[in-house]
């Protein structure tokens, strides 16, 4: 039987053998008494890459970005965020169960937020207003596009100036630093603290980092038990995000060019629009009218071909690349594309 090819997200990303094999031999102990040798490695190494005095593995994207926001702020404050991040539309309203904080939407131009705006949200002292307690990042964006270090540089010294916190939604930061062609630190350098996941192109079938000062850190491990998130012998699935860390970041570069190829060759087909401004990273989002092809039967005509796609959002496809999709997969998608829509 053929393989599925599954270009729903980089989440359905298998951990590869040598990640199975680092998990089936890691030394462990109980993390809750700083005891596991391995999540400890993969603590340090992940600060390093970031260039952060510090680091705590936690469970998932969303639990490193809601634990950095409870970190950072106090109830009742206001943090700026882009209007279409992943922290407002993906993550269940949780900046306001857990944190307690309320959420300033930006409208950025795919993802990116003018210094403007930003400098506008920005909270005075007034009996009537709410602190301004963190403005949060996202880059790479989820949109498929990357912020630029003129954009992220602009908003750390706004951040700096009014004495407020930059997090860094960085669950794709490596991507984002690939299509940069910078080395990661030249962009986690702008914020006080970022979220990674090891878990998307990397691969690791479990886990996120959150890095930052070693102050940040040590606050948000105990934040970290307060939310549940405290691990005992997490070492077993820690080994995984070390060889993730060691191995898969370069490969990344392998998705940005498919995905570039899969737009090419989707723009070809003409009932296609594709979205070139959004081709960034390992995604393409494209669009086929609902006359030429209703999108339920799309998605069960090419299921029917061993291809699983996720429905529109915004009225867009997504697809995205990642480790278990090849160039072959890619041309046989394409072809089996053309037929349907023929
Ligand atoms: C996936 C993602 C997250 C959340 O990660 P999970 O591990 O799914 O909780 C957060 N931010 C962005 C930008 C993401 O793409």
């Amino acid at each position: 039987m053929k393989k599925m090819i599954d270009l729903r997200s980089d989440t359905v990303t298998m951990p590869t053998d040598e990640m199975r094999q680092a998990m089936a031999s890691a030394p462990v102990g109980d993390d809750g008494y700083g005891d596991d040798p391995t999540v400890k490695k993969l603590e340090e190494k992940a600060a390093d890459i970031v260039g952060k005095e510090d680091a705590l593995f936690v469970p998932s994207g969303i639990f490193g970005n809601q634990l950095a926001i409870l970190t950072h702020t106090n109830r009742g404050d206001e943090i700026i965020v882009e209007a279409n991040s992943h922290i407002v539309m993906h993550e269940v309203g949780a900046a306001a169960v857990i944190a307690g904080v309320q959420l300033r939407n930006i409208e950025g131009r795919n993802g990116r937020m003018s210094i403007k705006d930003v400098e506008r949200a920005i909270r005075e002292e007034n009996i009537h207003f709410p602190r301004t307690g963190l403005i949060c990042i996202e880059n790479a964006h989820s949109c498929g596009t990357v912020i630029g270090l003129d954009n992220m540089s602009e908003i750390s010294e706004i951040a700096k100036k009014n004495n407020i916190p930059v997090h860094l939604d960085g669950a794709r930061v490596f991507n984002a630093a690939k299509a940069l062609n910078v080395d990661v630190k030249e962009i986690t350098k702008y914020a006080d603290s970022v979220m990674f996941c090891l878990s998307k192109g990397l691969c690791a079938p479990v886990g996120s980092i959150l890095a930052g000062s070693k102050e940040f850190i040590e606050k948000a491990r105990k934040n970290r038990k307060l939310m549940g998130g405290g691990l005992r012998q997490a070492g077993i699935i820690a080994a995984a995000g070390i060889v993730a860390l060691d191995t898969m970041i370069d490969r990344l570069e392998e998705d940005h060019k498919n995905a570039k190829y899969l737009a090419e060759k989707l723009s070809e087909i003409d009932k296609i629009e594709v979205r070139f401004d959004k081709n960034d990273i390992n995604m393409v989002f494209f669009k086929i009218s609902d006359d030429i092809i209703e999108e339920k039967n799309f998605i069960n005509k090419l299921l029917e071909k061993n291809i699983k796609i996720n429905g529109k959002e915004n009225g867009e496809y997504r697809f995205v690349t990642n480790n278990d999709v090849s160039r072959d997969d890619i041309d046989y998608v394409v072809q089996q594309i053309k037929n349907i829509l023929d």
